[in-house]
């Protein structure tokens, strides 16, 4: 059945079981079916992110994007926001805030390398901020951020710290209490591994409730009105402020069911040792890699494709069955591609990627 090993950055390798699971009758959203599957899957954004008791999880309708979106609940008009990028995806924070009456101090990487804790401190010792956020894997790179350490250099200058994980949640370690963040969010297309249409977040529980009449948020997308549907959830009792995407909601319980039958630090070391192949195999092709080295994430691989048109590399491994992202950073743009082993990835998907790829540099050679 399988057409084509997807390696993109997301949807990635799927699994039927997650598919199925969304196959239902059309089940009402205050049922108690319905509720329970809330509930559970309530328990598994808590899980994957590494949030206890003191974080509320979300899960909205939407992409990664409305849940980054979604952090705009808790600014005010003029206050100010720091942006640390490392790519396409951390400059989407700041052209999320531009949007918004405050003000964004932003500091950024070249392609393949991290925004350092000590050039954020620096920026944080002049400069008091109500918001830092940061991307954990820059998919436009494959960087991983050394999260720990940014979020450290900033905590006493930022009152609340924000950590896309959209494409590192359920691939890498990630853990909101641990690093000190007060939001973590995702997608539920990643390494999650299921349907795309569902923002993921946890956030520190006291931040809810407190936004006053100088809020400046959209309304679909104000955590406040989502924080007591979540709550009720939790609570089996249900609640209602926009309709959920019921299915998606079925598949992404699976998902996290499997990933439970997995065990969450297996499943990251599978998305570990998936990375390392795809790495070593590209390298043995004589491919350099564009993250630098110590910074390489496990879930995504931007690969340098020095004399090669990148765009019909990509679609000459799709017609072999086996397809990949082109490069998106703009200083590399053209001259890479980007492998997603992420989600269900298995071995025999990466062999299969690795194959291919070596297929189409011998034909474009
Ligand atoms: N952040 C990161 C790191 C991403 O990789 C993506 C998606 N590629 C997004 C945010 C945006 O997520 P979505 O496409 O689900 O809106």
């Amino acid at each position: 059945m399988k057409g084509k090993i997807l390696m993109h950055m997301g949807p990635s390798v799927g699994n039927y079981r997650v598919t199925l699971a969304g196959v239902t009758e059309n089940v009402g959203f205050a049922s108690p079916e319905f509720i329970s599957v809330m509930r559970e899957s309530l328990d598994g954004v808590g899980e994957v992110m590494g949030a206890g008791s003191d974080y509320m999880p979300f899960i909205i309708p939407g992409s990664g994007t409305a849940a980054m979106e979604s952090t705009v609940t808790f600014l005010r008009k003029g206050d100010r926001v720091l942006v640390l990028s490392n790519g396409v995806f951390g400059d989407r924070w700041s052209r999320i805030f531009e949007r918004y009456p405050v003000k964004v101090d932003y500091l950024n990487a070249r392609a393949g390398e991290t925004v350092l804790p000590e050039d954020a401190r620096k920026l944080a010792s002049v400069n008091k901020y109500r918001l830092t956020v940061m991307t954990h894997v820059e998919t436009s790179t494959g960087v991983r951020a050394p999260v720990r350490e940014l979020i450290q250099s900033v905590r006493a200058s930022s009152e609340i710290v924000a950590v896309d994980g959209v494409a590192s949640v359920g691939g890498e370690n990630v853990s909101a209490e641990e690093w000190d963040a007060d939001i973590v969010l995702t997608a539920s297309q990643k390494a999650i591994g299921a349907p795309p249409g569902l923002g993921l977040l946890v956030v520190r529980k006291s931040l809810l409730g407190v936004a006053g009449n100088d809020r400046i948020s959209s309304f679909f997308l104000d955590l406040n009105n989502w924080a007591p549907v979540m709550q009720g959830m939790l609570d089996m009792k249900g609640g209602y402020f926009a309709t959920p995407p019921i299915s998606t909601i079925f598949s992404l319980r699976e998902a996290f069911r499997l990933a439970k039958e997995e065990g969450l630090l297996k499943r990251i070391e599978r998305h570990a040792s998936a990375a390392g192949e795809i790495r070593s195999g590209v390298q043995e092709l004589g491919l350099g890699i564009v993250a630098k080295d110590g910074l390489r994430s496990n879930t995504v691989t931007g690969v340098k494709l020095d004399g090669i048109d990148a765009a019909e590399f990509v679609r000459r491994c799709a017609d072999r069955g086996v397809e990949f992202a082109t490069g998106v950073h703009p200083e590399l743009k053209g001259r890479y591609f980007r492998i997603g082993h992420m989600g269900w990835v298995t071995e025999i998907d990466v062999t299969a990627a690795l194959g291919v790829i070596k297929q189409v540099l011998h034909e474009m050679h």
